[in-house]
């Protein structure tokens, strides 16, 4: 990504760099905030820790939904919404992310992004899963978020109001007198090449860190998504939403190894590919709700010791996929001559920071965007290719409203940081969230969980167990219906303060 010499810190700000917006995090989220930002002429540093190629955004295969079509519109793709979301979604997000997501979509090709047309020149639209339109716009098949992070982050590192500060970990939020100004970060490198930290300061930070599925011992996230957006908020005493609310994705690849959860796109099964138990029947609609495709291959998976689960395409030209057909490649299978062993992961995380429609947390000046951040709009299930819109929609919505922050007073010396603990997790709490936390939850386990060493672990144990009914992804097999009285609650954790149910407008 790097294009320029970072120039930090200027010695002329007393070691800090000074910018109008300082963005945590550079995948869809973060790469499009700052770009926005940059059209109201705002100076911004891109604070990102690790290469493109790690965020879940260059992974993201199947494309961003937005209402295209000339039989779609903004309401039918808000009622698809909301019925994915399972009385759990809150409706005023839903209205943004359905009214603004085609506009973003347009934007993109106006930045550069060529998304895959049809013989006519017209956007090529994908149909899946719980989505009653064609409205999936996709680029270069099944490879669209690498097409997009590419696209953004070379236009963000060579823009000269971009400050990119690479290699660098946001470790501490900043405040003064309850007001986030800005963060400290630690750089990697050579300390003869850079200095060990870097601070910034800035009217609004935008957390857009990414997830939380990578602390699940399955998943299909990069390494790197364990939640660090929100143990940063929650240490500088911002409050964090829906933890319990965890997508698992069915067919993740199951091979041991380097590419053991390469996420195995659904289009696969749009395509055609049929899932087989180990006597090579089929044994569920392919097609069916993600939730409930992965609960079967669960079952299966559960029924006998050493069961597999394999996803039979080969009656789909592999060069269609060619990321999937490369992944299976480097594991030594051919899709073409047989099935391929999967079995579900953690994939996407609902909740994350509470924030306001304009991506606005509890703390004034911090902000969250991306799948960091809980807008309520998912509720109890996120529906397929709503999340990179979500980047979009909420990414620009939250780069206008954090510029129009109070500016910072000088460094003053009541400034505090509130430093994270981003330790990653151990491999015993990893396997204790699948355990616990997984596809099927019981009041014991999620009490185990509940004791964990790993604080985000507690958190999420605390919610899930608080959410004593069985409501889209969240199932408890100890409370198998959802309950009423939780229809359009979400669960809010406050520093301190066990989690408590409020209704969103
Ligand atoms: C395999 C896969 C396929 C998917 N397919 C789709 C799809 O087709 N359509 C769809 O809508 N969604 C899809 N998703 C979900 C979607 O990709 C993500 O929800 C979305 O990309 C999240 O974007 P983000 O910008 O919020 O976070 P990310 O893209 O994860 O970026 C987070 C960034 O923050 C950085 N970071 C983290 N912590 C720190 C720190 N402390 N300091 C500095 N930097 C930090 C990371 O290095 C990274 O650059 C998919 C996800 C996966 C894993």
């Amino acid at each position: 990504m790097a294009a320029r010499t970072p120039s930090y810190p200027p010695a002329a700000t007393g070691g800090a760099l000074e910018v109008d917006l300082a963005v945590v995090g550079a995948g869809v989220a973060g790469l499009y905030t700052a770009l926005c930002a940059r059209r109201a002429n705002a100076r911004v540093a891109l604070v990102s820790r690790s290469p493109l190629s790690a965020s879940a955004s260059y992974w993201a295969q199947g494309g961003i939904a937005a209402a295209l079509a000339a039989d779609d519109s903004p309401e039918l793709h808000a009622r698809d919404t909301l019925a994915a979301g399972r009385g759990a979604a809150r409706e005023s997000a839903v209205r943004v992310l359905c009214g603004e997501a085609a506009e973003c979509v347009l934007d993109l090709e106006g930045l550069g992004v060529r998304f895959d047309a049809d013989g006519r020149g017209a956007l090529s639209l994908g149909l899946e899963g719980g989505h009653s339109r064609r409205r999936v716009a996709h680029a270069d098949g099944s490879a669209t978020g690498r097409r997009i992070t590419r696209c953004l982050s070379a236009l963000a590192a060579t823009d000269q109001g971009v400050e990119m500060v690479e290699e660098a970990t946001a470790v501490a939020l900043r405040t003064h007198e309850g007001r986030c100004v800005g963060l400290v970060a630690s750089l990697a490198g050579e300390a003869s090449v850079r200095p060990a930290v870097v601070e910034v300061r800035a009217p609004g930070v935008v957390l857009s860190t990414g997830g939380a599925a990578a602390l699940w011992e399955r998943t299909t996230n990069p390494p790197g998504a364990v939640g660090a957006g929100l143990n940063l908020a929650a240490a500088a005493g911002a409050a964090l939403a829906d933890l319990e609310l965890v997508q698992f994705h069915p067919t993740a690849l199951a091979c041991g190894g380097g590419r053991d959860g390469f996420l195995l796109t659904e289009a696969l099964r749009g395509e055609g590919a049929v899932l087989v138990n180990e006597a090579g029947e089929r044994f569920v609609d392919e097609l069916a709700p993600r939730d409930e495709v992965a609960i079967a291959i669960e079952a299966e998976l559960r029924a006998r010791p050493q069961a597999r689960v394999r996803l039979d395409m080969r009656s789909i030209d592999p060069t269609r996929f060619p990321n999937v057909a490369a992944a299976l490649g480097e594991s030594g299978l051919d899709p073409r001559h047989e099935p391929v062993p999967v079995a579900p992961a953690a994939h996407y995380t609902m909740g994350g920071v509470a924030t306001d429609l304009e991506g606005r947390s509890t703390v004034p000046g911090l902000f969250a965007v991306g799948e960091c951040a809980c807008t309520g709009l998912h509720g109890a299930n996120r529906l397929a290719s709503n999340s990179l819109a979500e980047c979009l929609v909420f990414g620009r919505r939250a780069a206008a409203a954090a510029l129009s922050e109070p500016p910072p007073t000088a460094a003053a010396p009541a400034d505090r940081d509130f430093a994270a603990a981003l330790e990653p997790p151990p491999a015993a709490t990893r396997r204790a969230l699948w355990r616990h936390a997984g596809l099927e939850r019981t009041e014991v386990g999620l009490q185990v969980l509940a004791r964990d060493s790993y604080p985000l672990a507690r958190a999420i144990a605390s919610t899930a167990l608080a959410r004593a009914e069985s409501r889209g992804a969240h199932r408890r097999t100890d409370r198998p219906r959802a309950d009423p009285v939780l229809d359009g609650k979400h669960f809010i954790v406050r520093p301190g303060q066990p989690p408590a149910p409020e209704p969103w407008d």
